[in-house]
């Protein structure tokens, strides 16, 4: 692998396409990986993984699924891409709006960070107030108003900021800790004439996953109202993954706009954003806001969020999905447990992190207390046990349908060994 990463250094910065990739929160080389089948991944030397990555979040029915890799090839036999509307968008966007009932209308876009981004401007029009909210320790992409604060590699790379950003425009981005409504509320009162935003991960992912205390959410969705603030769920995490209709029908909460990615796209670029008509009717060219894209709703990414959606709406997949996420969960707590390891493990469906602390984590403040030298430890460990986690102590652990019993306890079996070997 080093000869690889040596030869991508030369020609790429980092060697990587994104930035966490690089491995720099673990030490090390990035595995370099060929293949993927179900809950597993192959290395370019041909070593298998349980892969708990998923790319992130996508995969949640695992590698080439068959009926995914179907879809796929069919479509690229008809074409690839047309500039042009395909009834494929149509058929997306009904699966949507039949899920998120906050959602009428959408726009698709090719990644996450586009519909935040362009929510967020749709949010600024509709307003005519610039300020912006978003919570500490939440990762919105990489749209220059949402790096302040942010988390996921923004915050394993410890860059407060991005140079880059203009200072004014990062002015317009106000912060508050995630799970404080007396935070929010103080600063709404003072400053809500210029804000018409707030933006939140509704369960943080990227800081590690960290779920809303009971009422937060609806405190958020009160202040907002109050304050005719306009809320986005930025579900790109989420969205079909707690719940076939993301964490707002899990907590019963109605945001103004929606936005999704990954398991939408099952496992190709996709984003989309969405919320109610009146709204979305002043996206281009139905109204003024400018939103466009060479590659948006791209057939083949439609394809395949297609087909991954109807996969989850077989019976029992999310119950599969929580049996086995709870067992991981109930895997690693007893093996930290044994091992005489400090751990906090947060699970919200079929996305969990163990955190290296002994504190309850709650937001932002309590996430960074983790040990992130031991997760670095841990993730060697487990790397050499055949375990493929995230490269850094604050993102998600992703279950698919593919982990089944027998995958779930070859990893809690990695992992029992790999803490009595850090606890040494
Ligand atoms: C991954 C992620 C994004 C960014 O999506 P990209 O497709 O990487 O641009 C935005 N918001 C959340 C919550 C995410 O997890």
């Amino acid at each position: 692998m080093e000869r690889r990463f040596a030869k991508a250094k030369a020609l790429m910065p980092g060697g990587v396409s994104s930035p966490v990739r690089a491995f720099q929160a673990v030490g090390g080389t990035p595995i370099f990986f060929e293949r993927g089948s179900g809950a597993l991944v192959y290395d370019a030397d041909g070593k298998e993984y349980v892969d708990f990555v998923g790319s992130w979040g996508p995969l949640i029915v695992g590698h080439c699924h068959p009926q995914v890799v179907e879809a796929i090839r069919d479509q690229a036999g008809k074409g690839t891409t047309f500039g042009a509307p395909t009834e494929l968008e149509t058929e997306l966007a009904r699966r949507i709006v039949d899920r998120f009932p906050a959602c009428e209308m959408v726009r698709f876009v090719s990644s996450g960070t586009e519909a935040t981004m362009s929510a967020i401007r749709l949010a600024r029009a509709a307003t005519g107030r610039p300020g912006l909210v978003k919570i500490e320790g939440c990762y919105h992409g990489h749209a220059d108003s949402l790096l302040v604060k942010a988390g996921s590699g923004v915050l394993t790379l410890g860059i407060p900021g991005s140079p880059g950003v203009p200072p004014d425009l990062a002015a317009l981005t106000h912060t508050v800790p995630f799970n404080d409504a007396e935070a929010l509320e103080r600063l709404l009162a003072e400053h809500g004439k210029s804000i018409g935003t707030l933006i939140v991960e509704p369960i943080a992912g990227n800081m590690g996953v960290v779920a809303p205390s009971p009422g937060w959410l609806q405190a958020v969705h009160d202040l907002t109202k109050k304050h005719d603030v306009v809320l986005i769920f930025d579900e790109v995490m989420t969205g079909f993954r707690v719940d076939r209709g993301g964490a707002q029908t899990l907590y019963g909460i109605a945001p103004d706009l929606s936005c999704f990615g990954k398991v939408v796209g099952g496992g190709l670029p996709v984003g989309a954003y969405g919320g109610r008509a009146s709204l979305m009717e002043q996206v281009a060219p139905s109204g003024p806001v400018y939103q466009a894209g060479t590659l948006s709703g791209n057939p083949l990414a439609m394809r395949a969020g297609i087909a991954t959606l109807d996969l989850l709406d077989e019976p029992g997949t999310y119950e599969a999905l929580e049996k086995a996420s709870a067992a991981l969960e109930a895997g690693l707590v007893a093996a930290a447990k044994a091992a005489g390891v400090p751990a906090v493990v947060n699970r919200v469906g079929s996305m969990l992190t163990a955190f290296f602390t002994e504190a309850p984590v709650t937001d932002y403040a309590s996430a960074t207390r983790a040990d992130t030298k031991r997760y670095a430890a841990f993730h060697r460990a487990m790397l050499e046990r055949g375990v493929y986690l995230a490269p850094s102590q604050f993102e998600a652990l992703f279950v698919s349908t593919a982990h089944d019993s027998p995958i779930i306890e070859r990893a809690v079996a990695a992992a029992r060994d790999a803490l009595q070997q850090i606890a040494r």
